[in-house]
Parts: structure tokens; C-alpha cells; sequence
């Protein structure tokens, strides 16, 4: 047999020696501290829809966590990347450039605002926005006008710019902010895989005008669902929580709504699950950086794979843990999978790009080359922190 052939069993085998037999899921969520607690104290309270300690608690903790001034508690990372995108001034046949390799709720989110959609590729090191690729591209297909990037092909205009940092990996901030300042695009970050991440000692989602957080049961922590928006600018918070509590003028008992709001606020239920989660953070964020580092140990003797770690500059949450195959395994791509799972192991492929998908087929796109090959090689392998006995 030559070495290709053994791959799939070599990645069973290496996956095997750091989390024990199976059946051992992709990613679990870790409940070890006090969750049973708050959910009990937030009932006893009979605080358990929008208004209530925990929610204001959560808030704050997490803008001092993330060093973000404000920061404003929401249903899930969707609602919050919607808000973000309208405050950042994302209106109804704009575009959005975000990259093509992404969950779906970062499309979503601009398709909710009127806007669509524009693709941009990736980096091999970061898996997030190629910014020099960007820039070209750019050049060649915008042109500024009245301070606005128009796109020459579509004549709309190009708004803003929502670079990803996925599963975890900082994006390459310093040419991404860059490029944004270049072409005057507003940068909104989706921020929802990585807290926890920091760019240069600076947690990721404080970059942009605005950021963005996830709380779904799958992230490094969850409040069941969840998100957050992130921002240093007090108008833009006071906004934020406006439009996310209907747009409800404060009063004792009037109803009055000065204009289109959403019920989008977190309730104080699972803010309570959040205030535990957030204690145990660190604990965590240890545990994935020493499954990665487990994971190192025996990826390095398997050839044809590459074990994906933090950009250099970068402290990475390591939420999700991801093989990439060399482009001569890339054949293999199915067979690991197929490998892994049929020995309880569970891992997946990349989300399928966004212009693959049947409601963003026909949206603009650059040339996806490097988001084509990492969606062809990539694998998430099993990444909760269970499997490690630090936690
Ligand atoms: C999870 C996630 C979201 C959305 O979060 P939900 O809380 O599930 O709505 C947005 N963008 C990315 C990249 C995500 O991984």
C-alpha cells in the first residue's frame, strides 16, 4: 500500500490517540460551572424574558472581556450581524463583500438588510479574507464616487466589508482594515466563532465599526442561543439596544415605538447560562489550546496533512480544530470523512461556499480559487473540550 492509500486509517488513528473510541462528537458544549445556579436564580426572580440582571450582567461582562466598550446582548449572531449591518448603514440595494467561504448567516444577514452579497476569496494561512487579493480586485472593479466604492459591473454601491475569522483563526486584520480605508468600505466583523481570538493583542470584533458574537449551543460558549454586537461608539450602542427592543421609547406604561424595531433582545434565561459560561472562559480557552496542541503532537507524523494553526500574531480560541489535506490528497478529501465518521468520530467538510448555494448563485463574486481548494481539503475534527481532562 503506499502512503496515500493509508491516509484515511492514518487520520483514524491520530484523531483515536488524542481523544480515546468513539463515538465522540464534533463539538459538545461543557457545563461545569455555575449554569444551574443562575438558571435557577433567574426562575426564582421570575425575571426570565428581556429585562433582568442577568442580561445586564452579561453585557457588561462581555464588553470587559472582549475590551469593547459596549456591548449589546441579542437573540443569536444572525439577529446581531443583521443590527450591525443596518447600523453600519447597509441599506436596500447595496452590496456587502464578505468572503465566500462562511456559515450562511453572515449572507443572511445582508440579504435581511436589502443588500447583497458580493464574494471574496481566502488566504491559505488565516482561511479568512485574502486582503492583497482583495485590494487587486478592488482596483479593477470599483472606482469611488461622491466617497462611495461603486461596483463598475452592477453600478451599486459597495458598502461595507465583513471579513469572518474562521473557526476561530484571526483574520489578517492589518490588510483588511486597511484595504476597507483604501476603498471606504464600513468594516463590520463577524466575530461569532472567535471569542476568545485576539489580532495583535486586540480580541477580534473590536476592529471594525461594529462586531459580532454567537452563543450558539455549538460556539466556545453558549447561552442556548445567542449573540452579541460589539462597539466602542456610544451612539451606535444606544441604537443597537433601540432597535433591539422594538424600538420602545423608555416610559413607565406607554407603548410608543419611534420606528421599525425588532424583538431581538437576549432573554434574562439565557444571559444567566451566559454569566456561568463566561467564568469558566479562560478554563476553556486553556483546554482547546491544549487539544490543539495534543492534536499536534500526533498530526505530525501523518504526511499529507496539515494541522491548522493560529496565524502568527494571533492567540486563537482553536474553536473548531481543522485538517487541511496538501492538494495531492485532495482525492482523499471523502475518504477521510467517510473514514473518521465510520469510526465515531465525527468530523465535516467545510460549509459548501455561499455561491454554491441556490440564493447566492447569481450574486457578484470574485475568482474563489483558494476558497474552491480549502473547501475541497478542509476537515473539522473533533474539538469540545470534554476529551481533554484538564476540564
Ligand atoms: C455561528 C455563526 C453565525 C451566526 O450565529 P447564530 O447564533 O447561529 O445565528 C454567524 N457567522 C458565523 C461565521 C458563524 O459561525
Amino acid at each position: 500500500m503506499s502512503t496515500t492509500d493509508q491516509l484515511p486509517q492514518q487520520v483514524v488513528a491520530a484523531i483515536a490517540a488524542v481523544v480515546g473510541t468513539g463515538p465522540v462528537a464534533l463539538h459538545e458544549p461543557s457545563f461545569r460551572g455555575n449554569e444551574w445556579l443562575y438558571l435557577k436564580e433567574s426562575l426564582d426572580s421570575t425575571f426570565v424574558s428581556s429585562v433582568g440582571k442577568f442580561v445586564d450582567r452579561f453585557e457588561a461582562e462581555l464588553a470587559t472581556y472582549t475590551g469593547a466598550k459596549y456591548a449589546v446582548a441579542v437573540v443569536n449572531g444572525a439577529a446581531a450581524l443583521h443590527i450591525a449591518l443596518k447600523l453600519a448603514g447597509v441599506t436596500a440595494g447595496d452590496e456587502v463583500l464578505i468572503p465566500a467561504l462562511t456559515f450562511v448567516a453572515t449572507a443572511n444577514a445582508v440579504s435581511y438588510c436589502g443588500a447583497t452579497p458580493h464574494f471574496v476569496d481566502s488566504s491559505e494561512a488565516t482561511l479568512g479574507i485574502d486582503a492583497a487579493k482583495l485590494r487587486d480586485y478592488l482596483t479593477f472593479h470599483s472606482e469611488q464616487r461622491g466617497g462611495y466604492c461603486m461596483n463598475r459591473a452592477t453600478g451599486r454601491v459597495i458598502r461595507a466589508l465583513v471579513p469572518v475569522h474562521t473557526f476561530g483563526h484571526p483574520v489578517d486584520l492589518d490588510g483588511v482594515m486597511a484595504v476597507a480605508e483604501e476603498f471606504n468600505l464600513v468594516v463590520v466583523e463577524d466575530a461569532a466563532e472567535s471569542l476568545g481570538s485576539y489580532y495583535r493583542g486586540q480580541h477580534t470584533g473590536t476592529f471594525g465599526l461594529l462586531g459580532t458574537l454567537s452563543f450558539n449551543g455549538n460556539k466556545t460558549i453558549t447561552t442556548g442561543g445567542g449573540g452579541a454586537i460589539l462597539t466602542n461608539h456610544p451612539q451606535l450602542a444606544r441604537q443597537a439596544k433601540h432597535l433591539t427592543t422594538t424600538a420602545k421609547l423608555p416610559h413607565r406604561w406607554e407603548y410608543r415605538h419611534d420606528e421599525i424595531g425588532y424583538n431581538y433582545r437576549m432573554p434574562n434565561l439565557n444571559a444567566a447560562l451566559g454569566c456561568a459560561q463566561l467564568e469558566q472562559l479562560p478554563d476553556l480557552l486553556a483546554a482547546k489550546r491544549e487539544l490543539f496542541k495534543r492534536y499536534q503532537t500526533t498530526f505530525e507524523l501523518v504526511q499529507g496533512v496539515t494541522l491548522m494553526a493560529e496565524p502568527a500574531q494571533c492567540l486563537s480560541n482553536y474553536w473548531l480544530q481543522t485538517l487541511l489535506l496538501d492538494d495531492e490528497q485532495a482525492e482523499l478529501h471523502d475518504q477521510v470523512l467517510v473514514a473518521t465518521n465510520d469510526a465515531g468520530y465525527m468530523t465535516r467538510p467545510s460549509w459548501k461556499l455561499m455561491h454554491e448555494l441556490a440564493p447566492f448563485m447569481d450574486c457578484p463574486c470574485m475568482e474563489l480559487t483558494m476558497a474552491q481548494s480549502l473547501s475541497q481539503r478542509l476537515i473539522n475534527i473533533p474539538s469540545s473540550v470534554n476529551v481533554v481532562s484538564a476540564v
